[in-house]
């Protein structure tokens, strides 16, 4: 009991346990598929690995390319929501649902019988709407996305990638079907086209795991920034998003994620994941092969080793 109490107050070295999980990922690199329905996203190097922790103490840890930056994609959609309920409120949940979708995160199929409401913020559908919400309250709602993220990570120069921005605007046929089917509904108020070009450059920002580790630890920081020590948000809105990163965060592999890894956490095809420990720390991951669901193979697996290994997980 007296150890424990100990280890607590000096705060855990995670830096031994992310260099073991590092080991052990290595044959799994090669397992998971990058995703080449993004041309430009095809041409990221498979073997690519990175692990990185950042407490709410103040401490860093972290293994591989930890600085290099890679495609967000829909780890975007985390940051998106954080600017709609901040303009909507509860009012986005008449447009949104916080249902897990059982679904693949591109799927048009319930979006026909739900009648054009999408299942949660998280999957694409979700998010076109959601930025249909902050594109009709701002003038300038793609650059909020990024300056908010420039503003949380604490690096100014956090871009577009625009390459993999147009890449998917020439590519992007499904996501462009739902973001009219969804208008034929009427849950968009604005032209499907300007909603799918702030989409997509929200999904093309490219950052590193420190990075995203740094811009999460608010959400296990009872919503104070870490850096400016601004409040983004209420207790009370970080509790909601956390749940719905862990019940609507990787997709329809959620319950397999929340069972072997045990934190909330968004995914994207990029090979990104981001999760945080309430109270604790955030931790992001990033390996470009993904499984069948879309997100990372060895990044999942590296979650699941640090929860483990480390004891520390929200159960
Ligand atoms: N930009 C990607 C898409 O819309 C994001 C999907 C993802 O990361 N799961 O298909």
């Amino acid at each position: 009991m007296v150890a424990v109490k100990a280890r607590r107050r000096l705060g855990m070295d995670y830096q031994p346990i992310l260099e073991q999980i590092h080991a052990e990922i290595r044959p799994l690199l090669d397992q998971g598929r990058v995703a080449d329905y993004i041309p430009e996203l095809a041409r990221v190097p498979g073997d690519k690995f990175s692990m990185a922790v950042r407490t709410v103490d103040g401490r860093s840890f972290a293994v591989g390319a930890a600085d290099e930056r890679f495609s967000i994609q829909s780890i975007s959609k985390l940051f998106t929501l954080v600017i709609a309920l901040q303009i909507a409120g509860d009012e986005l949940w008449t447009r949104v649902g916080r249902e897990p979708s059982g679904n693949p995160f591109n799927s048009l199929v319930q979006l026909e019988h739900e009648n054009g409401k999408p299942r949660n913020p998280f999957i694409n559908a979700g998010a076109l709407v959601v930025t249909d919400v902050i594109l009709s309250a701002l003038d300038n709602a793609i650059e909020t996305v990024r300056d908010l993220l420039r503003g949380l990570s604490g690096s100014a120069d956090v871009d577009f990638d625009l390459g993999v921005a147009r890449s998917e605007q020439e590519t992007g046929h499904r996501n462009k079907a739902m973001a009219h089917f969804i208008k034929s509904f009427g849950n968009l108020k604005n032209d499907p086209d300007r909603v799918l070009h702030a989409y997509f450059h929200h999904c093309s920002l490219a950052m590193s795991c420190r990075e995203l580790c740094e811009a999460a630890l608010f959400l296990a920081n009872d919503g104070f920034a870490p850096l400016s020590g601004d409040r983004i948000m209420t207790p009370k809105l970080v509790k909601y998003i956390n749940s719905l990163l862990l019940t609507c965060g990787t997709y329809d592999a959620v319950g397999d994620f929340a069972y072997r890894v045990g934190l909330p956490g968004k995914s994207g095809v990029g090979g990104g994941i981001l999760a945080v420990m309430p109270k604790r720390f955030a931790v992001c991951v990033w390996s470009p092969g993904l499984d069948d669901s879309g997100n990372s193979l060895a990044g999942t697996r590296a979650l699941e080793l640090f929860t483990t290994l480390t004891g520390e997980s929200v159960f």
